[in-house]
C-alpha cells in the first residue's frame, strides 16, 4: 500500500471555493444532510471526535445518533487491544446495510486502527463500502477526503507520517457545554513495550502555548469548569520545541486565567513528572487536586522489560513528593496484571506498593498482547489461571484500601459539579469532586453543569452518598 498519500495536488479546491469545508458545503449544503459518528477509545478519540463534528457542521451536515439517517457515518477507532479492534470492524459490518439502504451514503474510518497498515489494507479489500480511512494526525483532512470522494474520486486509505504536522483552527462541537477536552499534544515517544500507541499515533509533537491559552480562555469564557488537558505524555509538554515552555509552565500560565474552574490533566508519566510540577499545582487554586500517576508495575524489573524508564523507587519518591506538597489530592493509578515473566515476588511488589501509597482509585487489567509491539513476543507469558488469581488479588487489596479511603470522607461536604442522572442510582443525581470520585446526591434543583454542595452521608469503596447543603 501506498506508505503516505498526500492528495491536495491531485484535486485541489475548486476555484470559486476557498476551502475544502466551503467545497463540501457547496455539494451538500442546504439539504438536510446528516452525520453520524462513533467513538471508541480514549479521552482524546473523545476530543478528535467533536473536532470531526465540528467539521461536519461547517461543512454542512447536522449531527445525528442514529446511523440510519445519517448521510455520513465517521466510525473513530481505538487500536490499543485486540478486542477494541474487532469491535470496530464488527460495527462497521453493520453499517453495510446503511450503504445498501442509501447509495450516497459515505463512511470513513478514522483513529489509530487505520493508521496501522495492515488494518488499512483488511479495510480495504474486506469492507468495500467503506470511502476513505485516515489516521488521527491526519484528521485535518476530513474536508479534503469528503470532497474528493463526493466529486467522484477513487476511495482513499492514508496511513500517517511519523512526524505530522500540529494542525490548528479545527472547528469543534463540544458534547458538553460544562466539560471539555484539550489536546496540548499529540503522538509520543516512548515505545513502553506493550504499547501500540507510538506506532499509530506517531512521535510527540506540542502545540504552541499561545494557542493552547486561547482555547482555554475562550472556554472558561465560555462557562466551562472543568478542563482537561490531554497528551499521552503531558510531562513532556514542549521537549524539542522552538518555544520555552514545559509543561509546568504551561499550567501555571493556564491556572493564571481568572474564572471559576478547575484544571486537570492526563497522563502524567512518571519519569517526566517533576518536583517544578507539584510545586506549581500546590501554588494554584484552579488546579484540580488530583493525580493520576500510572505505575503500571511495583517490580523494578517488570518495569525494566516494560520499558518504562523509572525504578519502583524513583516512583515512590515522586509519590511522596505529591503527597507532601499536595495532601489532600486524590491519588490514582494504572496496573497491568500478569506481563509477561512476572513471577509471584514480582507480583507481590506491585501489591505492597498499593498498600503503601493508598491510591483512591487503581485501573487495573489483565497483560494481553498486542501485536506489532516487542512485548507480545517476550516469553514466559504467565498462565491464565494465575493472571485470574492475581487479579483477584489485587481488587481485593484496592477495594479494603478505597473503602478505608471513602470513609474518611464521611462527614464532609465536598464542591461537585452535577452530571445528571446516575444510570445505576435511579433518583440519584450523580456528581464529581474536584479529585474526580463518584458523589451520589437527590436535589430538585441542580441541573447538569451546576455546581453542589453535598455532605456525605454514607460511603462505599467506589461511590461517595450524600445530601445537598444549600
Ligand atoms: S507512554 Fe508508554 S503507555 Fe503511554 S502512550 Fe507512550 S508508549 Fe504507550
Amino acid at each position: 500500500m501506498n506508505k503516505c498519500i498526500r492528495i491536495s495536488k491531485e484535486k485541489p479546491v475548486p476555484e470559486d471555493r476557498k476551502t475544502y469545508a466551503d467545497a463540501v458545503f457547496s455539494l451538500v449544503g442546504g439539504k438536510d444532510y446528516k452525520c453520524f459518528v462513533q467513538t471508541f477509545g480514549c479521552q482524546q478519540n473523545e476530543a478528535d471526535s467533536e473536532r470531526i463534528a465540528g467539521m461536519a457542521a461547517e461543512m454542512g451536515y447536522s449531527i445525528t445518533d442514529k446511523p440510519d439517517e445519517a448521510d455520513f457515518i465517521v466510525v473513530n477507532t481505538c487500536a490499543v487491544r485486540e478486542h477494541a479492534e474487532k469491535k470496530a470492524l464488527s460495527l462497521i459490518g453493520q453499517y453495510k446495510h446503511c450503504k445498501n439502504n442509501k447509495k450516497e451514503l459515505v463512511i470513513a474510518v478514522c483513529g489509530c486502527m487505520p493508521s496501522q497498515e495492515h488494518r488499512a489494507d483488511e479495510i480495504k479489500h474486506k469492507y468495500p463500502y467503506v470511502d476513505f480511512t485516515f489516521g488521527t494526525s491526519d484528521l485535518y483532512m476530513l474536508p479534503e477526503l469528503l470532497y474528493r470522494r463526493l466529486s467522484g474520486a477513487k476511495r482513499t486509505f492514508i496511513i500517517p507520517e511519523d512526524k505530522p504536522p500540529v494542525v490548528e483552527d479545527i472547528p469543534v462541537v463540544r458534547e458538553s457545554n460544562y466539560r471539555a477536552w484539550v489536546s496540548i499534544m499529540y503522538g509520543c515517544n516512548n515505545f513502553c513495550s506493550y504499547c501500540i500507541v507510538p506506532y499509530v499515533r506517531g512521535r510527540e509533537r506540542s502545540r504552541h502555548p499561545d494557542a493552547i491559552e486561547a482555547e482555554v480562555r475562550q472556554l472558561i469564557a465560555e462557562g466551562y469548569k472543568d478542563i482537561t488537558l490531554l497528551g499521552q505524555n503531558v510531562n513532556s509538554y514542549g521537549r524539542g520545541c522552538d518555544f520555552d515552555c514545559d509543561f509546568a509552565d504551561l499550567l501555571r500560565r493556564l491556572a493564571s486565567i481568572e474564572g471559576d474552574y478547575k484544571l486537570h490533566f492526563m497522563t502524567s508519566h512518571p519519569k517526566d513528572a517533576t518536583k517544578k510540577l507539584i510545586d506549581v499545582m500546590a501554588e494554584n487554586e484552579h488546579i484540580a487536586r488530583q493525580f493520576h500517576l500510572p505505575l503500571q508495575s511495583g517490580s523494578s524489573e517488570i518495569l525494566r522489560k516494560m520499558n518504562r524508564g523509572y525504578t519502583a523507587e524513583k516512583y515512590i519518591e515522586i509519590l511522596d513528593y505529591i503527597k507532601e506538597k499536595l495532601p489532600d489530592a486524590t491519588l490514582s493509578t494504572d496496573i497491568i496484571v500478569a506481563f509477561p515473566g512476572e513471577t509471584e515476588e514480582d507480583f507481590e511488589k506491585t501489591l505492597e506498593l498499593l498498600e503503601y501509597v493508598k491510591y483512591d482509585m487503581v485501573f487495573s487489567f489483565i497483560y494481553s498482547p498486542r501485536n506489532g509491539t516487542p512485548a507480545a513476543k517476550m516469553e514466559n507469558v504467565v498462565p491464565d489461571d494465575v493472571k485470574a488469581d492475581r487479579m483477584r488479588r489485587l481488587l481485593d487489596l484496592q477495594t479494603r484500601i478505597a473503602d478505608s479511603l471513602n470513609a474518611e470522607c464521611l462527614g464532609k461536604t465536598y464542591r461537585v459539579i452535577c452530571q445528571g442522572q446516575s444510570k445505576n442510582n435511579a433518583g440519584m443525581l450523580e456528581g464529581r469532586t474536584e479529585g474526580n470520585k463518584i458523589l451520589l446526591f437527590a436535589s430538585e434543583t441542580a441541573r447538569d453543569g451546576d455546581y453542589v454542595n453535598v455532605k456525605v452521608t454514607k460511603t462505599h469503596a467506589y461511590a461517595l452518598y450524600g445530601e445537598e447543603v444549600k
